[in-house]
């Protein structure tokens, strides 16, 4: 199987990118981002503070994740039912930043996205993905931009989709989120030493695209 790592910090344009790549070479997507992300819903549903470490590990057997591929995009279904929109709202980036940074939930997560690197040709993105989901990908990709560029596109992103958002508190909550990202002890956001590192800042989409296809040889 081929594995291609997409890693990087929030926002910089992976999602858009990998989907694009793995659509170019007929691979699955595969967004990690929502695995957490879903966690952080379940604990919101039960009321949960996703800093509440014990709590959020007391609740993962009773948390069932699964990914379905529905007309080649992903879905994430948390037991049992599709929450792959309600894992977007804002209050669940940084909730998924907390429950991330948690060493038992990570290793939850962990053979759901072995299996399917190990099952499919994918195109993964995430935090971690060259560093220690996947180090013996093919390919590993770092994608950067810096974080007025990042909260930029994000703020475009979610007004386009009607949700309302302040930007200066998107930017605060991307440096926070980096932040967090990167100082966990368990699997920091970093660049993998094999990743090569692509900075979109002054890209464009399809730039971004290339400058990753044009790598691939398949
Ligand atoms: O990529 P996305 O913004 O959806 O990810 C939400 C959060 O999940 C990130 O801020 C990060 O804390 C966490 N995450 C992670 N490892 C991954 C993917 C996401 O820790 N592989």
């Amino acid at each position: 199987m081929i594995n291609i790592a997409i890693d990087g910090p929030a926002g910089a344009g992976k999602s858009t990118v990998a989907k694009a790549v793995a659509k170019k070479f007929g691979f699955i997507y595969v967004d990690t981002g929502a695995l957490y992300r879903s966690i952080s819903v379940n604990a919101l549903k039960h009321c949960i503070e996703t800093t509440d470490t014990e709590k959020v590990i007391a609740m993962l057997p009773e948390t069932n994740v699964e990914l379905k591929y529905i007309d080649g995009t992903q879905r994430v279904f948390l037991n049992g039912e599709d929450v792959s929109e309600e894992i977007r709202l804002p209050e669940a980036s940084m909730a998924a930043s907390n429950v991330s940074a948690i060493p038992a939930v990570r290793e939850f997560l962990l053979d759901l996205q072995r299996d399917m690197a190990k099952n499919h040709n994918v195109v993964m993105d995430g935090r971690d993905i060259g560093t220690v989901i996947l180090p013996d990908a093919q390919y590993k990709f770092f994608l950067t931009a810096s974080a007025e560029v990042r909260a930029d596109r994000r703020y475009k992103e979610l007004t386009e989709k009607g949700i309302e958002v302040d930007y200066n508190a998107l930017l605060e909550e991307i440096v926070q989120r980096d932040y967090n990202d990167s100082h966990r002890e368990t699997a920091p956001l970093r660049q993998a030493e094999d990743a090569i590192l692509i900075d979109s800042s002054n890209l464009t989409l399809e730039e971004s695209i290339e400058a990753i296809a044009n790598k691939i040889k398949v």
